[in-house]
């Protein structure tokens, strides 16, 4: 459907605080918060300052392609994560959307081996997600438009002048 959910920044600052304030309030206080690249980013940077975690890695996966198209599966990409820099560690996987719940599977598994504890928090849940997120913000089963690829890219090359 043509049904979307939309996220401003302003409204992503929010869900980020009150994420976080769910998090702690639970009493988990993560060593390291792994973020899926690259809408994980945002929510892990947010998430780390909040919950006062200096410790941030990142991993890259690709699956989509385009809204609601997707690879067959999820696929990590290089550099995979040292696992070693795992061992013994509480760790937070941050995601923007567990959708299907692949690539929060995917990047959970991969910790599963090698982690004290692994848990997850996203922005959004679906309901058709394989992964049931400890943390979730908001439950929705509409395209979700993020802040940060809702818009076209600004490229700016030199001696390029670009239309408004
Ligand atoms: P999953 O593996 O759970 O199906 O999808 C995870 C990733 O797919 C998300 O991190 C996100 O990048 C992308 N994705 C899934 N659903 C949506 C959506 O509704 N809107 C946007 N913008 N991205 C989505």
């Amino acid at each position: 459907s043509g049904v979307r959910e939309n996220l401003t920044y302003e409204g992503f600052g929010r869900a980020v605080r009150e994420l976080a304030q769910t998090i702690a309030d639970d009493g988990y206080e993560p060593d390291v918060v792994l973020s899926i690249a690259r809408g994980g980013v945002f929510v892990a940077g947010g998430l780390a300052y909040a919950l006062d975690c200096k410790n941030i890695h990142l991993v890259n996966v690709e699956f989509y392609t385009g809204v609601g198209t997707t690879l067959e599966m999820p696929v990590m990409l290089a550099p995979v994560p040292n696992a070693i820099d795992f061992s013994n560690k509480k760790v937070l996987i941050a995601d923007d959307v567990a959708d299907t719940g692949k690539t929060l599977k995917l990047v959970h598994d991969f910790c599963l081996d090698h982690v004290a504890e692994v848990r997850s928090a996203v922005i959004y849940e679906k309901s058709q997600s394989l992964v049931k997120c400890e943390y979730v913000w908001k439950r929705t089963d509409d395209w979700i438009n993020f802040p940060w690829s809702v818009e076209k890219p600004v490229v700016r090359r030199t001696g390029q002048v670009l239309d408004a």
